[in-house]
């Protein structure tokens, strides 16, 4: 079948949106479908005549190269969270359906539990070569693990020490500011109270000359 591109430049697939059903390929699917059937059926009817229980049908898994590995990237459980998304392949197989993904295994997992156990699990794992075993660290490793953790503990401490400093320093500036402006109020009725005694000596009429002369009183201008 020549491959066909939709208006939107998708491949178009046997059950494009056009209407038109590939009829062959639906045809060779089922074919497929019905030999794995009838093979598994045969399988269990052989067990069965042998009194025996029916085999598990075990994934074709690579052996294990490696030691379990940690995770050198983010997973992305929580990329959707909280989000609206477009089911874009409803009941389907493969990507797009509903749930979590793995490429790897091409399974899909209903939730993120589920999908982290089986990243997790062996069967995962032993597609990637690693068996479930974790590398026994050498002395030199747990060595450098605890100075580096000792570093970032006093690093964290001393981070701590600064910052209680710095506010310290602030509040001791608010104080100061706080003591200065009482100072000054004290200051200014003093001097208002002065100026009122004055006042007070030297009687009304002297205030009426002293304000024809061009001065209203004593003490600053300001203050009044
Ligand atoms: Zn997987």
């Amino acid at each position: 079948m020549a491959e066909k591109t939709g208006a939107y430049g998708k491949q178009e697939n046997a059950s494009g949106r056009d209407g038109k059903w590939d009829m062959e390929v639906f045809k060779e699917r089922a074919k497929e479908r019905d030999k794995e059937a009838f093979d598994k059926a045969k399988e269990h009817e052989e067990a069965a005549l042998k009194g025996k229980k029916a085999p598990r049908t075990k994934p074709d898994l690579p052996k294990p190269t490696k030691l379990l590995e940690q995770r050198t990237h983010d997973l992305g459980i929580d990329n959707n969270l909280n989000k609206t998304m477009v089911v874009n392949n409803p009941g389907g197989r493969g990507a797009g359906q509903p749930g979590f993904y793995c490429d790897l295994c091409k399974r899909v997992s209903k939730d993120s539990i589920a999908y982290l156990s089986h990243v997790n699990g062996k069967t995962h794992l032993r597609r990637l070569g690693q068996t479930t075993q974790v590398a026994r660290s050498t002395l030199d490793q747990v060595r450098a693990k605890i100075a580096f953790l000792r570093a970032q503990t006093s690093q964290e401490s001393e981070s701590k020490r600064f910052n209680f400093e710095k506010r310290l320093a602030e509040v001791t500036r608010l104080e100061d500011q706080r003591r200065e402006a009482e100072k000054q109020k004290i200051r200014v009725e003093k001097e208002q109270k002065r100026e009122k005694e004055l006042k007070a000596k030297m009687g009304v009429q002297d205030e009426g000359i002293a304000g024809m002369m061009g001065f209203g009183g004593f003490g600053s201008r300001k203050i009044r």
